[in-house]
């Protein structure tokens, strides 16, 4: 008889030293991105304020793609910094030209994310505009292994096409359509 004993500390041990790993990375990062803002403020004579480091750090800690107010509400409720939403668009346009901050346009929707480290992929519904973020190992793989003699920091992937929601409206619509005839 096979043994059906499963091990459930032992996959929460993987589960837990995953979560670890990746805080640790995530730290590095952060830890990396405040140096290189640190050196950009210094290199065009910025002042280096508490404001820009809260949200530098505001940025880094945030998952994937955020509007202002998003990183706004993040700041105020997580973080309970208050500023003011002059200095956090200076503050994001100081760290795009840092090469820290990507911005994105998903068609009337503008959405900012942190760039270092990232290796994503956005979905983009040509259709309704939703967007989904994919993180895909094979994909970072199969980029790194036909790159030469670049040094590769961070990606950002668009793919068009239409989400299930509005795939399945329009194939409804063309039977419909189909049906009429
Ligand atoms: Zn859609």
């Amino acid at each position: 008889m096979a043994c059906t004993v499963e091990n459930p500390c032992g996959s929460t041990g993987t589960i837990a030293l995953t979560a670890i790993r990746k805080m640790m990375e995530n730290s590095k990062i952060a830890e990396s991105a405040e140096q290189i803002f640190t050196d950009y403020l210094k290199e065009n004579r910025c002042r280096r304020t508490p404001e820009r480091y809260a949200i530098l750090e505001a940025v880094y800690s945030m998952d994937g793609s955020f509007e202002i107010e998003e990183l706004l509400g993040h700041l105020e409720e997580n973080m309970k910094f208050r500023v003011s939403r002059a200095t956090v668009y200076n503050t994001i346009s100081l760290l795009i030209n840092a090469n820290l901050v990507v911005h994105h346009q998903f068609g009337t929707v503008s959405k900012y994310e942190k760039c270092l480290g990232t290796k994503k992929s956005h979905m983009v519904c040509t259709k309704c505009g939703k967007v989904t973020e994919i993180e895909n190992t094979d994909l970072t793989e199969t980029i790194t292994a036909n790159i030469k003699k670049f040094h590769l920091t961070h990606y950002s992937l668009y793919l068009y096409g239409l989400c299930n929601k509005c795939h399945q409206a329009m194939r409804r619509r063309r039977a419909r359509i189909n049906k009429d005839k």
